[in-house]
Order: structure tokens, then sequence, then C-alpha cells
């Protein structure tokens, strides 16, 4: 996914609302960490063990999830693993908890699929800084970095975009879409995984609802030729390409 253009912003700061779904049994430090999440402008989901955070996930899939390692039942591991076993959650943001004592374990932590993983204790700064770090990597439609794909422009931070300077004026949701296949170019996504990156919390939302976003941000787009970039691949969904 290095096909973005990050310039040295001096403040990147992560999206407000990025759901980050907490698996921690441990209440004390489950409540400290969403409290830390809520200050920072993120929104935090809670799961006391692994299957009430398989069932979260099922409903709607966050944009980061923390997990601890010792859990009750399944493991921090067991749950990493199962994640990234299944197509729908295999690509989501994973930063795993260890205790100090843990140490030898984090390597099997990162060999399971986390991103990242954090020592316990952890300092707030901390936890926010990887929590960015993380999201940059996996999910950078989640940060204010500027994008830059052909001639599109699209600077998250005050919301413009532009083609050559020239501005144009989309929707939120339109936005949205354009900001994820920016960040993910060359890729064919479905209508399903477009609605789990751009919507998230989709349940009740219609494939359809897909197509008529694409087809706003096709007509916005399409007096500056940039339309075309945007293809649909029959029987699959929508790709943003380079290629004619
Ligand atoms: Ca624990």
């Amino acid at each position: 996914m290095e096909a973005t253009f990050h310039p040295p912003t001096i403040h990147p700061e992560v999206h407000l609302g990025a759901s980050i779904l907490v698996v921690e049994d441990e209440s004390a430090i489950q409540e400290l960490i969403a409290l830390n999440l809520t200050q920072a402008g993120h929104e935090p989901l809670l799961a006391a063990n692994a299957q009430e955070a398989l069932e979260q996930v099922r409903e709607s899939l966050p944009d980061l999830v923390l997990v601890d390692w010792m859990l009750p039942g399944l493991t921090g591991v067991d749950l990493v693993r199962r994640l990234r076993a299944s197509e729908r959650t295999q690509n989501v943001p994973i930063i795993m908890l260890t205790a100090r004592a843990e140490e030898a374990d984090k390597l099997m932590g990162l060999e399971s699929g986390a991103d990242d993983y954090i020592t316990k204790p952890f300092s707030i700064r901390e936890l926010n800084a990887r929590i960015k770090a993380v999201l940059r990597r996996r999910a950078p439609q989640m940060t204010e970095d500027p994008v830059r794909f052909k001639d599109l422009l699209l600077d998250p931070g005050t919301h413009r975009v532009s083609v050559r300077g020239e501005e144009i004026s989309l929707g939120p949701t339109e936005f949205k879409l354009l900001h994820f296949f920016m960040t993910h170019p060359e890729r064919v996504y479905s209508r399903t995984q477009i609605l789990d990156h751009v919507w998230g919390d989709h349940v009740f939302i219609e494939e359809r609802t897909v197509d008529v976003h694409i087809r706003r941000l096709r007509a916005a787009l399409e007096p500056s030729g940039c339309d075309e970039i945007l293809q649909t691949v029959r029987g699959s969904g929508y790709r943003l390409t380079s290629l004619p």
C-alpha cells in the first residue's frame, strides 16, 4: 500500500471516530483504555473475552482491535488467529497487549498475525502512538495524511479534493469512499468489503447503497475526466486504477 503520498505533515492526526474494539477481561484496565481512547477522539467498543469480541465483530467491523493476551477461555492469540483466518476480518489492524512476564510470547503474538504489541504496564502516550502508527500502516484511510493518486489530491485534514488544483465538491460519503479507494489503489473490493471499510456498521445497509454512492462519486469526478479511474469489475466490485 505504498502508492500513497505522505508529505511531511506536521501534525497528522488520526480521524476522529476510529472505532476500536478493546478485548480485555480486567475491567479496571478496560475502563482506563476506554477513557483514554475517548479522550483521543476514538470510539471504544468493549468485550471482556474472545467470544464477545467475535460477536461484536460479526455485527460491525471495528477500525482496530486491541487484544489482551491473557483472556479467560480463548486466549488473545486464539482470537487473533480466528480474525486472520476469516476473509472479512483478515485485514483489521490488531495490537496485542502482553504482560512483561510474557516477553517470550511476543513473537508468537506477532506470528499469530497481530500488527504490533504493547507490554503492560504501558503509558497512555505509548498506546496512542502505537495506535496511530498501526492505523497509518494498516488503515491509511483512518489518518489525516493527504493522499495523491494520479491527478487527484485528497486532504482529509481540510476535507478537500482537487484535480490539478481545481477543487471538487463531494458529499461526506463520497469523500470517505474516494479516500478509501485512494489509499487502496489497484485492488478490487466487493460491495460487502466496501461497506465494511467505508460504512463500518452496516448490518442494515443494502449493497445497492454502494452503487448509488459510486455513481455520485463518478458524476462528481466526470468533469475532470477522473471518473474513468474508478472501474467496475464485473461480478467482483470496484477498483481504483491508474491503468486505462
Ligand atoms: Ca487479561
